[in-house]
């Protein structure tokens, strides 16, 4: 509970809506200002942390306000949104989370290549002025998109009802989440749902390998050379966990990429997946985070999902990169 407060903590103000709010969620009114490691228990076990939620600005369906209010509802003290390849809520969010007390990490997650395959890596504390991440993001992004235009492209030749110019002109309601590729197909009736629709891109050979994203290596090297730190998105979604070793020697083989940390908190994570995880961390000193991979509608995860606390986190120098609510 709140009754004590923890030297070195300031408490913000409450505003008039965080008033109407219950115990948990008062107890996300501390303004850390010390690096949170050192503090364990009690206060800080009451504060969440999720540095992995997707906004409407990539495939998720909430803007960055409801994102936010979510963050506050679920008891939310330190909040990264990681949209795919787009960095735009970066720009927004901070604000937003200081009206309700709670701080901010500049977060992105970024397509990448893996053994010709596609691997997730998220990308925190950067500087968003960094022109030359800036670049590496649009074209990313550019990447992506260009993914779905040549699957239009092939399709139209097989479906009459297809065509490159509708799709071109084709508006979607980005409330819905999801991507422009899937509601089109979805609007024409090709697909029976947005995520039948996938199935799509690798029936037609529209696959990550030929799209031409960056390796993990040159990603982990751009974040860092922008003032960030890399960290490996849900490795337990991505790599085969059938046998427990080989995973932690692949999550090893990926680290040595240059990448920082290990998104070792996550909603399908069985037990013996997050302990694999922090056991690699552990032995690496790695950055350890946790992330709902929220997407609003568009999947069932919430934001906070995990209720984990900020203490069970290792952020180590990303704790100097957290953009704090002011006292
Ligand atoms: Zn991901
Ligand atoms: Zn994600």
């Amino acid at each position: 509970m709140c009754s004590t407060t923890p030297k070195n903590y300031v408490i913000l103000p409450l505003d008039n809506a965080l008033h109407k709010q219950n115990t948990r969620q008062i107890c996300m009114m501390a303004l850390v200002n010390t690096p949170q490691h050192v503090i364990t228990g009690g206060f800080m076990d009451k504060i969440y942390a999720d540095l992995h939620v997707h906004s409407y600005f990539s495939d998720g369906s909430m803007s960055p306000a409801e994102t936010v209010e979510a963050a506050v509802d679920n008891g939310v003290g330190l909040l990264a949104i990681a949209d795919h390849n787009i960095l735009e809520c970066n720009y927004l969010a901070p604000e937003l989370c200081f009206a309700h007390g709670i701080n901010y990490i500049h977060a992105v997650e970024i397509d990448t290549l893996d053994k010709d395959g596609l691997q997730h890596i998220l990308a925190y504390g950067f500087d968003i002025t960094n022109s030359l991440f800036v670049d590496f993001i649009k074209h990313s992004r550019f990447l992506l998109d260009e993914m779905s235009i040549k699957l239009i492209e092939c399709m139209q030749s097989d479906y009459l009802s297809i065509s490159l110019n509708d799709f071109f002109e084709y508006e979607y309601n980005k409330q819905l989440g999801g991507w422009k590729g899937l509601h089109y197909l979805l609007d024409i009736g090709i697909s029976s749902s947005l995520k039948e629709g996938i199935r799509f891109y690798s029936d037609y050979g529209v696959t990550h390998s030929k799209a031409g994203f960056s390796s993990i290596a040159a990603t982990a090297h751009r974040i860092k050379n922008a003032g960030g730190y890399s960290v490996l998105s849900h490795p337990g979604d991505m790599l085969d966990t059938s046998d427990i070793n080989s995973f932690k020697e692949e999550m090893k083989r990926i680290i040595s990429y240059g990448v920082d940390g290990i998104e070792c908190y996550y909603p399908n994570n069985s037990e013996a997946v997050t302990q694999a995880c922090l056991k690699v961390c552990n032995e690496y000193d790695l950055i350890i985070t946790a992330g709902s991979d929220c997407h609003g509608t568009f999947f069932t995860n919430r934001v906070g999902e995990m209720d984990i606390p900020v203490s069970n986190l290792r952020l180590k120098e990303l704790n100097e990169k957290i953009v704090r609510a002011a006292p």
